[in-house]
């Protein structure tokens, strides 16, 4: 697959939908760490306070199918798929 998983931690809510439908179980609610915390922007820092310290995140990105599931079960448009080439003019 030329896509990749990608979420926008300033939309999510940790609310683990997406989790629940994945065939993959590739994504998680995790608890993040003290340190974890220092690299986070301002707001991600009160969002992640907020979501009582959970944040979604792609274990295992390399067995995404691309089938769009978790796109579909967001309601927050806080996760979707990008082109690998658009991710290469980025980085
Ligand atoms: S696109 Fe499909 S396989 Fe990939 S993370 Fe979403 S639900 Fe899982
Ligand atoms: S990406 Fe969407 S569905 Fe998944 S945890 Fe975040 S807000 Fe919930």
């Amino acid at each position: 697959m030329n896509k990749k998983i990608m979420i926008n931690q300033n939309r999510c809510s940790a609310c683990g939908d997406c989790q629940e439908v994945c065939p993959q179980k590739i994504l998680k609610i995790r608890r993040v760490s003290s340190d974890e915390k220092q690299e986070m922007t301002l707001f991600q820092r009160i969002n992640c306070f907020y979501h009582k310290n959970n944040r979604l995140e792609v274990i295992d990105p390399i067995k995404c199918l691309g089938c769009g599931l978790c796109i579909k079960a967001c309601r927050h448009e806080a996760i979707f798929l990008e082109d690998f080439k658009q991710l290469e003019k980025i980085f």
